[in-house]
């Protein structure tokens, strides 16, 4: 997305739809991660950071990871959200198979199926809140006025209404959050893996972002995965998990 550029946005004609992303259907697992090993190489040491790690998730539910710094969290999700590969173990969400998934359709799973918050926000300096939110949909083949629309719907969902010509630098790191968590909806994903979306803001953002989080996937039906070491955030979930040595508990 980094090579796009605010004139371009203008210019540019309605971009052809369709893409290779699996379908997700089926029943009440959305996903199935069953014996996950990663590691990392290093010269002579292997570190062991997923040891085999088997769970479920229901469809339309929340869960919270939590562990300590360093217990394979990010990587978890990474490899959740097709970002990185799996050593080991099957990846399952809906019928897509992840650890299967060439390339090609990873990309198309990473960028239809799934929505992503980060704990630093990624918002695209150029842009107004508005435009990095219609983005991910106007790449993915939406009319640019459906993508606008649908981003000024979320961003009213985030409370931003108000903020929609503001650029990233023009925010407040709450707010960013908030664009953030609009953003990761565009799409409708069926997944939202959300990594430590709150770990830069003081408390009363943090509650405020994670409540719009949370609020904005029930809202919608999505299957939301939160990693956090924030208990407050952790607490509003429906499921939790702890990551450690390894393993899921
Ligand atoms: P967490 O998100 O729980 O803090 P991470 O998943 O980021 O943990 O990392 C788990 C472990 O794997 C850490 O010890 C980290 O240093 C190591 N690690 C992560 N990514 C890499 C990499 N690309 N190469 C080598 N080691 C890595
Ligand atoms: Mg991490």
């Amino acid at each position: 997305m980094n090579e796009l550029n605010r004139s371009e946005l203008s210019a540019t004609a309605d971009a052809p739809s369709g893409t290779n992303a699996p379908d997700i259907e089926g029943g009440g697992i959305l996903v199935r991660v069953c014996d996950v090993v990663k590691q990392y190489i290093s010269g002579t040491e292997t570190l062991h950071v997923l040891k085999g790690l088997s769970f479920e998730i229901k469809r339309g539910i929340s869960a919270a990871i939590s562990g300590q710094s360093g217990s394979g969290k990010s990587t978890l999700l990474n490899i959740l959200g097709g970002l990185e590969k799996a050593d080991g173990g099957q990846v399952t969400v809906g019928d897509a198979i992840i650890t299967d998934l060439p390339e090609k359709g990873l990309s198309a799973y990473r960028s239809r199926r799934v929505g992503f918050i980060f704990q630093f926000h990624y918002l695209l300096k150029d842009f107004t809140a508005l435009e990095n939110v219609m983005l991910p949909a106007y790449i993915a083949g939406m009319k640019k006025k459906e993508a606008l629309e649908l981003a000024r719907a979320l961003l009213s969902d985030v409370n931003l209404s108000d903020r929609i010509g503001h650029f990233p630098s023009q925010l407040s790191g709450g707010e960013r959050q908030r664009v953030a968590v609009a953003r990761s909806m565009i799409n409708d994903p069926d997944l939202i893996l959300a990594d430590e979306p709150t770990g830069n803001l003081d408390p009363d953002n943090s509650a405020a972002v994670a409540e719009l989080l949370y609020a904005g996937a029930e809202k919608r039906g999505k299957t939301l995965i939160v990693v956090t070491h924030d208990e407050t955030v952790a607490s509003r979930a429906s499921v939790r998990f702890t990551l450690e040595n390894g393993l899921l508990r």
